[in-house]
């Protein structure tokens, strides 16, 4: 196995480096070094041959017991200094302090065809953040992040990625049963890779502590190596890095939206400042059309992070880390003037989207009504939001609004209700629809075309997981490949795969989605 080691971030491990895992309040720091916890029998699972072909490794490195040794976190490269970072955030709204990596180690920093690549271990144990929690991750939370991280990135969503899914031997413990005996679930580490895990989090911390040096160093570090095309300086340096920050968050929210994916969890220490979708805990996928949905059981009073409100979220979430780069800055009006463009613009994105999902290229003065109807109709009664605008592009120009209901028909999880109450609802969209595709120049096959390369087919269900988790725990892991396949190419027709482009189960309904979706599992 044969990786470009380029230790930017730390130095050189100093002699006196205090490795230790004891929980502390770490001051004056990014990190921490620390190592992981060595697993009893580690066992490869799952490797995401796209992501080691990303950073260099070939299918043969994913087969060689060095590969299972170094991303189970038993043995450490030569050269390198693993740590985890220092951050701190706001968690569903509240200042929360100092939370850092507590169960993630970044292993080392590597390079590869002119990009660097931080690869990081979820799961290898307790680290000086890991406050009263044990740092480890079970099977079922590590499979949904290696198949999500997956499926977001062949979606077209900037996303960590996930190279490789190991068991660790170890078991642990989540749950206590009814009948006060211990339930103990099976571990697992995922390797996560990205450009790097720096955090809005991360400068927030050290604003809190009124550490300005290193908030400055932090600061000129990211820029430096991540945001190289940031050439201003002095003031304007931090200000074009937040603005650029702002436009690639909205790019992320607007991929989120356009396939139906509900994070769950967007506290500012889980707002990456590359833009890029990070921490796969409880997160979930529309299934039926529901914006006030969100698959976080610990959420449910408050709904803050439902799929509807993400976007004013991740504003709310700039506006934390606009304070926390303030003091290199010292003035508002150039950050709340990109705070003001990121509502706007976002605005514009938004609408430019939902037209591309509804196949509308041309400007048209009605389009907006067109949409706000649509996402009005999608509630009326229970509608598969993957379904619904996949089958959208096989109306053509010439079908009557009858024709097209029935065409849509498979969305619709309560038919009855459609025949029943609302069918003119629809009709009435159906019309208006059909009239307005007429006056596109595009024919009905380019307008497919275009949809379908939008509205993806394949999306990682929440029953999907599931199911692959279940078959996984009793060791057959065979359908968590075939589902980690299918959806490498989710915009594709995949004959073989037909049965994932289908409604949620009925069994799935409730039973998915209760309690294993909490925050830290
Ligand atoms: P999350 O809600 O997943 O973003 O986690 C919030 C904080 O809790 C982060 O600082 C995590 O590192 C930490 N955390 C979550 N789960 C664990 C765990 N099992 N052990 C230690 N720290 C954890
Ligand atoms: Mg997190
Ligand atoms: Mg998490």
């Amino acid at each position: 196995m044969n990786l470009t080691i380029k230790n930017r971030f730390t130095a050189e491990l100093p002699a006196d480096a205090d490795t230790s895992n004891t929980t502390r309040q770490v001051a004056n720091a990014c990190f921490s070094y620390v190592l992981p916890t060595i697993p009893s029998n580690p066992k490869l699972i799952h490797a995401s041959i796209e992501t080691a072909a990303m950073i260099g490794l070939t299918e043969e490195d994913i087969r060689s017991e060095t590969f299972t040794a170094v991303f189970s976190g038993k043995k450490i490269l030569d050269g390198t200094t693993p740590y985890a970072m220092c951050y701190a955030g706001h968690q569903f709204g509240n200042w929360a302090g100092q939370l850092g990596d507590g169960r993630a180690i970044n292993l080392t920093e590597i390079e590869y065809k002119n990009q660097s690549y931080t690869l990081q271990l979820k799961g290898a144990g307790k680290t000086p953040y890991s406050r009263n929690a044990d740092g480890l991750a079970v099977l079922r939370s590590s499979i949904r992040e290696h198949l999500c991280s997956e499926a977001m990135h062949h979606l077209g969503i900037p996303t960590t990625r996930s190279l490789s899914l190991m068991l660790t031997g170890d078991s642990v413990l989540r749950d206590i049963l009814y009948n006060g005996n211990p339930a103990y679930e099976k571990g697992a580490v995922v390797c996560r890779v990205a450009p790097s895990f720096i955090r809005f989090g991360s400068f927030e911390i050290f604003a809190a502590r009124n550490d300005l040096k290193n908030l400055q160093l932090l600061a000129d570090f990211t820029i430096k190596y991540y945001y190289p095309e940031i050439i201003s300086e002095g003031k304007d340096k931090y200000l074009d890095f937040f603005k650029t920050v702002a436009g690639n968050t909205r790019k992320m929210i607007i991929g989120w939206q356009r396939v139906g994916f509900v994070h769950g969890v967007m506290n500012t220490d889980n707002m990456s400042i590359h833009g890029i979708t990070i921490d796969y805990g409880p997160y979930g996928w529309l299934e039926d059309y529901n914006p006030h949905w969100t698959p976080n059981t610990t959420d449910l009073q408050h709904k803050r992070y439902r799929y509807v409100n993400q976007p004013e979220i991740a504003l709310w979430n700039l506006y934390q880390l606009a304070n926390a780069l303030y003091p290199l800055i010292e003035e508002t009006s150039g950050l709340e003037e990109i705070l003001n463009a990121y509502a706007i613009q976002f605005e514009r994105d938004y609408s430019e989207m939902m037209r591309g999902k509804i196949g509308i290229a041309l400007h048209n003065p009605e389009d907006t009504a067109l949409v706000t109807g649509l996402v009005e109709n999608l509630q009326l009664s229970e509608t598969d939001m993957t379904l619904f605008f996949r089958n959208l592009s096989t109306i053509t120009k010439t079908d009557t609004p009858e024709g097209a209901l029935v065409k849509v028909q498979d969305a619709f999880y309560k038919p009855e209700e459609i025949k029943d109450r609302i069918s003119d609802t629809w009709i009435f969209w159906f019309t208006q629809y059909i009239h307005r595709i007429n006056k596109e120049m595009a024919s009905d096959n380019q307008r497919k075309a275009s949809m379908d390369a939008v509205n993806p087919k394949y999306v990682l269900r929440n029953y999907m997981a599931q199911l692959a988790i279940e078959a996984a725990d009793k060791e057959d892991y065979s359908l968590l490949e075939e589902i980690h396949d299918v959806l490498k190419k989710p915009y594709d027709n995949q004959p073989g795969y037909e049965k994932w482009f289908a409604k949620r189960p009925d069994w799935a309904r409730e039973k998915v989605g209760s309690s294993m979706l909490s925050c830290s599992s």
